[in-house]
């Protein structure tokens, strides 16, 4: 382990001439890089300028000096939160890259110039919505940038001034305004010279992106070696300098709780909305798979970059005196083992990672500015002349540039303002608060057709200004619009109104609290509004544009909108903004297309959409569309009307859909009524065979009665003894066709009966013995022993007591009558079975055959055993038995044969009371 000679901290200090002139000869190779990557793409020979890895280095702008400083000076106060700025990207390039996809895929079908420029379009393309973004982005990047001039100032303050030697003059006491100023002022020119040099804002920069990936190189260069020399030079590998760590640092109680959520969550948000990112991954994207690339480069750029914040801090607060400012520690260590060289090039990485920031930034802020506020401006102003060739392109230029002057002048100002704070990351935290506040319109907008425009601009305004009460203004500690006793006490001194625990919130982080309130009412004012006034037919169609936008090709809004121009007076607007020659190269390639000779093509409403797309990409939608307005007659169509016809398609689409409904139900209720059918004729064919059936069982006994009548009547002269045989079997055939037609009616009755029994609490074993009593007399006229057993006595049973006893009749008189044994027995048994009340019923005859147990409880089915004296019964008394203990909710069931002799039926019924005995 190395330690600074003689154990006082001496700096090396390196001469502020040798800085500024290293300084500048890096700026100068930049100037370089950029007019190489200008020159090859005016060539056509893009090369490398145009490959992935550029694309990918030009979207670490996300690392600011913020990241490149900070992020040490944020691991020495907090501890390992610094990870959540570089967590939060990673989730969105790793996990959202279907987000990405579709915002550059609508950047690049609409030709969008800006995130002012998107959401705006989005929403109909109306203008104070894109005014409104702008306002946000500029006031949200002001305090960003203001961090770079600082970073850039205090760096090279601290490497020319020896920083930290002594302690009683803290190096931020006096920033040096001046420089500042300067350095604003030198990145103004290089972000004119370089990000102005077109017009059209939709073009790519080449130059500008092609110097930023080498700044990207730069300062994970110069971050790692430093790191290296830490982790190598000062200590002897990762497991020391670990073991140097104060236990404060490596501290991971913080994680995952609602600060570092919320830091995760701002930062992926901040990769998204901030303007200079969306102009990086957007804008100045050229080909879709190149986000292919990033979505795994850029992740492992950030791991790269943040692999020896620890090990710098832990360095810092191990060899530094406590004074020094970890913010600075990536340029101090160097500087403290007089390390020159690698001083200069830890300088020359923040250096990079502040310019590169501040250029971006200013090109995206400019265009915003210049399209949507200078234009629309200038084209509502009746003094502002706008005739000749190639004006608006000079009045763009101005503003752009003018612009850029503004956007630096701003920061600079905020820089002097809050100068007094010291952490670099709590600035760069606000603005990404601020920028967070486009996520619900911009996720809305890509995903819910319902959003509007209105709701779009509401919800913005509203988390704006909550953003501004609660966090920016704050942030100048009563320097600036709110003093410090408002802040402390709130306004007249209504503390449930005070900027840090508004509505009374209190005890949150700051940032949370913001972040809280000003998102959430954010986005609840977005869905209500929206919910509240429908979008406008624009909005709906641009709407449909965007969230279709892998489906419908951007021409469509062509089909949709009829609008007529004359040919002429759309090349004048075009030559007023894309100047001659290229209006006159758009005009001709388009007639080409269209098979037209000439450079004017047939204005029709495939060309305007075209050319509108074609300006927006200069000015904006909003702008391009109010200028294209000027020269176009009659939309003979209105977009009312369009949308009328939409919305009448979308009618005869609900209504094909209905009566899609319609026709399943139909097929359903035609499928029910097929069955219903099905079931009928199975019925009806039953009411035949039943018909037959009893047709045939009436006759049998009719015909005999008849023809024992005739022979009565046709021999007069019979003796006494055949007469009365004779009347004898008439009179008994009668008995029989009563007894039947009885049961027949019996059985319809039960079968047709549709309300329910009335049923009574009865003693079941009275009415069982009430049946045996009857069957005692048949019993001993068949020399059948009849034996009953009752285990359930006292068993109270709910039923109908006549129809029970029926069916005992009907299963004690079969029992007795087919019981064909020379020593006939019927055992009756009661008994409680499973909480139920059971009677079986068993006899030793011949039983019943297995291929007849099936039917037995059939109409009709009967026969099969000769009852003993000889007379066949009529083959309804089981089925009426049956229904009979459905009807009672019991059981009727012909048990199987154990031994293969007798038959065992069985009933069951449900107790209402158990016996005492059982
Ligand atoms: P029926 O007794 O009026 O013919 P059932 O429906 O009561 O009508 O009986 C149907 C047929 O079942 C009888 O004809 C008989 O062949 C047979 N059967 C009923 N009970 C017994 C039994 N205990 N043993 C043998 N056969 C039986």
């Amino acid at each position: 382990m190395r330690r600074p000679d003689g154990g006082c901290p001496v700096c090396a200090m390196l001469s502020a001439n040798l800085v500024f002139a290293v300084s500048l000869g890096y700026v100068a190779l930049l100037f370089f890089v950029a007019y190489l990557g200008d020159k090859r793409a005016r060539a056509g020979q893009l090369g490398l300028f145009q490959s992935p890895l550029i694309y990918t280095l030009s979207i670490s702008v996300y690392c600011t000096s913020w990241t490149f400083y900070g992020a040490v000076g944020s691991a020495v106060r907090s501890g390992m939160e610094f990870i959540t700025i570089y967590t939060g990207p990673t989730i969105v390039f790793i996990g959202f890259w279907f987000l990405l996809r579709k915002l550059v895929r609508i950047g690049r079908v609409h030709r969008i110039t800006s995130i002012a420029d998107l959401i705006s379009s989005r929403y109909g393309k109306g203008e104070s919505l894109a005014v409104l973004v702008t306002l946000i982005a500029i006031v949200g990047s002001t305090p960003y940038i203001a961090l770079q001039l600082k970073a850039v100032t205090t760096s090279f303050q601290v490497i020319s001034g020896g920083g930290f030697a002594d302690p009683d003059q803290p190096v931020f006491a006096d920033p040096d305004y001046t420089m500042a100023f300067w350095i604003a002022a030198g990145m103004a020119v290089f972000t004119i010279v370089f990000g102005t040099r077109n017009i059209d804002a939709n073009e790519r920069h080449h130059g500008v992106v092609a110097a930023i990936a080498l700044e990207a190189l730069v300062k994970l260069f110069a971050l790692i070696a430093v790191g290296l020399f830490v982790v190598f030079y000062l200590a002897d590998g990762p497991s020391e300098i670990f073991s140097m760590a104060p236990p404060g640092l490596l501290n991971t109680e913080e994680v995952f709780g609602p600060r570092w959520i919320t830091l995760t969550f701002l930062a992926a948000t901040a990769v998204i909305c901030l303007p200079r990112q969306f102009q990086v991954t957007v804008v100045e994207n050229a080909d879709e798979r190149h986000l292919y690339t990033a979505s795994w480069m850029f992740p492992l750029y950030l791991l790269l970059i943040s692999l020896f914040v620890l090990p710098i801090a832990i360095g810092g607060l191990t060899f530094l005196p406590e004074t020094a400012n970890p913010d600075m520690f990536v340029l101090t260590l160097p500087m403290a083992m007089n390390q020159d060289l690698l001083a200069l090039i830890a300088f020359l990485g923040g250096f990079s990672s502040a310019t590169s920031m501040v250029i971006v930034a200013c090109i995206a802020l400019s265009t915003m500015v210049s399209n949507h506020v200078v234009m629309p401006l200038a084209l509502r102003l009746p003094w502002v002349e706008m005739k000749a060739s190639g004006d608006v392109r000079r009045l763009l230029l101005i503003s752009r540039r003018t612009s850029i002057c503004l956007v630096l002048l701003l920061g600079f100002v905020y820089f002097r303002l809050s100068a007094k704070s010291d952490a670099l990351a709590a600035i760069g935290l606000i603005a990404f608060v601020g920028v967070a506040q486009f996520l619900p319109s911009l996720i809305g907008g890509l995903y819910w057709r319902q959003a509007s425009a209105k709701g779009a601009f509401a919800g913005l305004l509203a988390g704006f200004l909550i953003w501004l009460y609660t966090l920016f203004l704050p942030s100048f500690e009563g320097a600036f619009l709110i003093p410090l006793s408002v802040i402390e006490n709130g306004p007249w001194g209504i503390s449930f109104l005070r900027p840090e625990a508004l509505f009374g919130l209190e005890g949150m982080d700051p940032l949370v609290h913001a972040l809280f309130w000003s998102l959430c009412l954010n986005t609840l004012i977005f869905v209500i509004v929206s919910l509240i006034f429908d979008p406008k037919p624009l909005e709906r169609l641009q709407g449909a544009l965007f969230i279709d936008v892998f489906r419908t090709p951007a021409d469509n809004e062509a089909r949709f909108i009829r609008r007529y121009a004359a040919s002429n007076d759309l090349f004048v607007v075009a030559q007023r903004i894309l100047g001659t020659e290229s209006a006159y190269r758009v005009f001709s390639e388009f007639a080409q297309n269209q098979g037209v000779a000439g450079h004017l093509p047939r204005a029709d409403d495939e060309f305007i959409g075209h050319l509108e797309r074609e300006l927006a990409g200069s000015v904006g939608a909003a702008t391009a569309r109010a200028m294209i307005l000027q020269v176009v007659k009659g939309e003979t169509i209105s977009l009312d009307e369009l949308m009328k016809i939409v919305d009448e398609t979308q009618q005869v689409i609900d209504y094909s859909r209905q009566l899609e409904v319609k026709s399943h139900q139909l097929q359903q209720t035609a499928r029910q009524l097929r069955e219903a059918n099905e079931r009928l004729k199975q019925l009806d064919v039953q009411k035949d065979d039943f018909l037959s059936q009893v047709s045939h069982e009436l006759r049998t006994p009719m015909t005999s009665i008849r023809s024992f009548a005739q022979i009565l009547l046709d021999t007069p002269d019979m003796d006494e003894k055949e007469t009365k045989r004779f009347t004898g079997i008439i009179l008994e055939e009668s008995q029989r066709l009563t007894r039947l037609l009885d049961e027949i009616l019996d059985l319809a009755r039960l079968e047709g009966e549709q309300i329910d029994w009335e049923l009574h609490e009865i003693d079941a074993s009275e009415a069982l013995e009430r049946a045996i009593a009857t069957c005692q007399g048949l019993a001993a006229q068949s020399n059948v022993t009849l034996e009953f057993r009752d285990e359930a006595k006292g068993t109270i049973i709910e039923a109908d007591d006549d129809r029970l006893r029926q069916v005992f009749l009907n299963l004690i008189t079969n029992a007795i009558k087919y019981n064909s044994s020379p020593a006939p027995k019927v055992t009756v048994l009661s008994a409680i079975e499973n909480g139920r009340y059971c009677v079986s019923v068993e006899d030793n005859g011949a039983g019943i055959r297995a291929e007849d147990r099936e039917r037995i409880f059939q109409k009709f089915s009967r026969g099969w055993r000769q009852s003993k004296d000889g007379r066949s019964g009529t083959g309804l008394g089981l089925a009426i038995s049956w229904q009979i203990m459905q009807r009672l909710r019991g059981d009727l069931e012909l048990l199987p044969q154990e031994d293969g002799t007798g038959a065992r039926f069985k009933i069951s019924l449900p107790c209402k009371e158990r016996a005492a005995a059982e």
